[in-house]
C-alpha cells in the first residue's frame, strides 16, 4: 500500500526560485493561456509522488468496471482503505455477473472499512443489476448514461471516460475543487460548479491528466490546511486566493 509523501526539498523549488520553472505573475489569476506552464511543473514533479489510488487501479486494469466500482468505494473513504478494500472485493467479482452472485452481506464484509459500506454494498448491486439489464453487462462510456446509474455522480462518471475510455472529461474531486480555486482558474462554491467552470477555462488537451496530476499535488504540497508553499514548485504562478495559513 502506498500512500503520499512528505514534499522533498530536493524534487520542489522554494516560492519565487527560478529554477525549471518559467515565471509568472503570483498575483494574477491561473488562465487557460498559463495552466500549461503549471501542469507542465507538476508533470515532472509528479515522479516523485505517489499517483492517486484510483488511477493507478484505472491504469493497472484499464477496465471501466473496475475502475467504476472502485470509484464507488473511495467516496468519502481515505486511499488507503480503498486500496485494501476494492482488490479485496475485487479477488471474488471482476464483472456484473460475478458481482450479483454475492450478497448484499458478503459484499459488505469484503468492503469493509469503506465509508459507508452498507449503503454501497446495495448500491453496486443495484448498478450491476443495471448495467446487465440496460447495458448488456457493459459500462456505458458516456458522462451523461453513466449518471443515469443510481449512486453514479457527475465525478464518478467523468473519472471512468476519462481514465478507461481516455475519453475526454474532468474529474472534480475536492483536491481538484480547492486547488482550482486557490489558483483562480476558477471561482466556485461546489465541486459540480467547478467542473462546469473548468470546461470553460481549461484547454481540452489538458482535462484527462488534470485530475491525477491535481491529486497527486493536494495530497502532496498544496494540502486542504496550511499548504507547503513555501515548497511548492508552481508557487510564482500562483495567487494562493483563499489561503489564509501556510508552511
Ligand atoms: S496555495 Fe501554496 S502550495 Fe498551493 S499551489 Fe499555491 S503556492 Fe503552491
Amino acid at each position: 500500500m502506498r500512500t503520499a509523501a512528505k514534499p522533498s526539498t530536493k524534487a520542489t523549488t522554494a516560492r519565487g526560485s527560478r529554477s525549471g520553472d518559467a515565471a509568472g505573475d503570483a498575483s494574477a489569476a491561473v488562465t487557460g493561456a498559463t495552466v500549461g506552464a503549471i501542469l507542465r511543473v507538476l508533470r515532472r514533479a509528479a515522479r516523485g509522488w505517489n499517483a492517486p489510488v484510483l488511477t493507478l487501479m484505472a491504469a493497472e486494469k484499464h477496465d471501466p468496471f473496475l475502475t467504476l466500482i472502485g470509484c464507488i468505494l473511495s467516496l468519502r473513504t481515505k486511499d488507503e482503505t480503498t486500496a485494501v478494500a476494492a482488490p479485496r472485493l475485487f479477488a471474488r467479482a471482476r464483472t456484473p455477473a460475478e458481482m450479483l452472485a454475492l450478497t448484499a452481506r458478503e459484499i459488505e464484509e469484503l468492503i469493509f472499512p469503506v465509508g459507508f459500506y452498507r449503503t454501497k454494498a446495495r448500491v453496486i448491486l443495484g448498478i450491476c443489476r443495471d448495467l446487465i439489464d440496460k447495458f448488456e453487462g457493459r459500462v456505458p462510456d458516456e458522462i451523461e448514461t453513466l449518471t443515469t446509474l443510481k449512486g453514479v455522480g457527475r465525478k464518478t462518471a467523468n473519472l471512468v471516460v476519462t481514465e478507461s475510455f481516455r475519453k475526454p472529461g474532468i474529474c472534480v474531486d475536492t483536491h481538484v475543487h480547492r486547488i482550482s480555486n486557490r489558483w483562480g482558474l476558477v471561482t466556485t462554491k461546489t465541486p459540480d460548479q467547478t467542473e462546469r467552470a473548468l470546461r470553460a477555462a481549461l484547454p481540452r488537451r489538458y482535462w484527462i491528466e488534470y485530475n491525477s496530476l491535481v491529486v497527486a499535488f493536494g495530497q502532496t504540497i498544496c494540502h486542504p490546511v496550511s499548504p507547503w508553499c513555501s515548497r511548492c514548485p508552481v508557487a510564482r504562478h500562483c495567487p494562493r486566493r483563499g489561503v489564509t495559513h501556510s508552511r
